[in-house]
């Protein structure tokens, strides 16, 4: 998808965005734009409000921001200091990332104010900010509550709102938040709203604080299947799933590897293990201050860490293009937070891998993996390091009520081949880990590192 010829947009020229805008997208060397861009940008500049569910990795932020930025090219009729967009996402990660690429977004605007009002971060900058005029807020809900409260956030120029991974807000109990920072907003703003999924509390909510919404569906699963090869292993026991972890970052194949434990304390003590084994690996999760974050996130994209051992939170809104590899080592504990998990690799239309381990008490979680996705899982096994126990026949789960709708209106029906049992391992093709059991029975033996038992 990404061409180097900077020289031309022409894909993004018939969408109605300013010159302006046009010419800051040239730096981006983006040539056409992403289904869920070529029809938010034009929906999106006709003014109404929006309701967007798209997946992680689809191009949203440019979906939002470039027809939000197109709105500087023209002076506000309000006086004041405030800012006219604003966008509210779930993490730091996430609203340094829009923070990031906004700035690259209209670079080539006269003059481009975003403050980016992150918890965890000192508030001098963020005081500095917001004592001249800004044209752009990027906030996680908290640390946004927190100016609101003591006065320092005038809205009265207020254009956009902009909610970033809705859903993931709520998961994380921001509600009340939301609905008390967009009561200070102007009526007359328009409201773009992103999510995985329309449904449920998003859907209530969405219908709370827009206004004639138009809808706009990214068929999520035929886009992200097209650049993500999924498997699911069986596990026996947390030796055994070590050892399959072992032989899978050994596969020479792998760029850099996104790890997923369920919990903090594992993260680290897995992130731990992996460095005594030998791998260059860090921990991310929520109980890190942000500079080790950035640090740890800025390992990742130097390309210094091969092996990042997350959280889910603490994953959220990471875009590095080397992560070649998903694994979940602890298998989601919601269908949902797995399409989000694995839409951190296969980024900007490179092909990623995702494994998820399947312990013999998880065999749930599968189900419901499937049920969310439509798809019926991939089961393999590595040569070597196959699990004792086999998966028994299970139906299709399009035919025991796969939901057909919302963030899992992925379709049933293109599951392709998939083995009802564990298989032996019929290795990932392009660049799988087809050389893993090997490599595995190369490399020096491990000594029974069951150090999560305990998490
Ligand atoms: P997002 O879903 O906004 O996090 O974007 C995912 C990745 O796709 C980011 O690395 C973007 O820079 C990249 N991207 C966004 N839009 C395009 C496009 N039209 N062409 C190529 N890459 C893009």
């Amino acid at each position: 998808m990404l061409n180097t010829n900077t020289n031309t947009n022409s894909g993004f020229d018939d969408l109605g965005l300013h010159p302006v805008i046009l010419n800051s997208l040239k730096k981006s060397a983006y040539t056409e734009p992403t289904p869920v861009q070529r029809q938010a940008i034009p929906a999106a500049l006709a003014g109404g409000d929006l309701l967007v569910s798209s997946h992680t990795g689809s191009g949203k932020t440019a979906a939002f921001m470039l027809p939000s930025l197109n709105r500087l090219t023209v002076e506000s009729p309000v006086k004041g200091n405030g800012p006219r967009i604003l966008v509210l996402t779930p993490t730091r990660e996430l609203a340094l990332q829009v923070d990031k690429a906004s700035f690259s977004y209209g670079h080539k605007l006269k003059r481009l104010r975003i403050a980016c009002l992150v918890g965890g971060m000192p508030y001098p900058v963020q005081l500095k900010a917001l004592q001249g005029p800004v044209d752009v807020v990027v906030a996680t809900p908290g640390r946004l509550m927190d100016h609101m409260e003591r006065g320092r956030i005038d809205f009265r120029r207020l254009e956009v709102l902009i909610l970033d991974e809705a859903d993931r807000m709520l998961d994380m109990g921001f509600i009340d938040d939301i609905e008390a920072i967009v009561a200070k907003t102007p009526v007359s703003r328009q409201t773009l709203l992103f999510s995985a999924t329309l449904d449920g509390v998003v859907g209530a909510m969405a219908k709370k604080i827009t206004r004639e919404p138009r809808r706009v569906q990214i068929a999520a699963t035929a886009e992200r299947r097209a650049h993500i090869e999924e498997r699911f292993m069986f596990s026996d026991n947390m030796t055994h799933k070590n050892k399959l972890l072992d032989a899978l970052l050994r596969d020479t194949d792998i760029q850099q590897a996104l790890v997923f434990t369920a919990t903090k304390r594992s993260a680290d003590d897995l992130s731990g293990l992996l460095r005594e084994q030998g791998f260059s690996a860090q921990a991310l999760h929520g109980d890190m201050n942000q500079g080790q974050r950035n640090r740890t996130l800025k390992g990742l994209r130097d390309g210094r860490t091969r092996v990042l051992v997350a959280t889910d939170v603490a994953a959220r809104g990471i875009d590095v293009a080397g992560i070649s590899h998903v694994i979940n080592f602890d298998a989601p504990r919601q269908a949902e937070d797995y399409v989000h998990r694995i839409g951190r690799t296969g980024r900007a239309g490179r092909t990623g891998f995702a494994v998820t381990l399947i312990n013999p008490g998880e065999r749930g979680l599968l189900r419901s993996i499937e049920r969310f996705t439509g798809q019926r899982a991939r089961i393999d096994a590595i040569a070597g390091l196959e699990p004792t126990v086999s998966e028994p026949r299970r139906p299709h789960p399009a035919r025991r009520g796969a939901r057909p709708g919302g963030h899992a209106r992925m379709g049933a029906g293109g599951g392709g081949t998939t083995a009802n049992a564990a298989q032996p391992f019929r290795g990932f093709k392009p660049g799988g880990f087809s050389n893993a059991g090997k490599s595995l029975r190369g490399s020096p033996k491990r000594a029974g590192h069951d150090t999560r038992a305990s998490r």
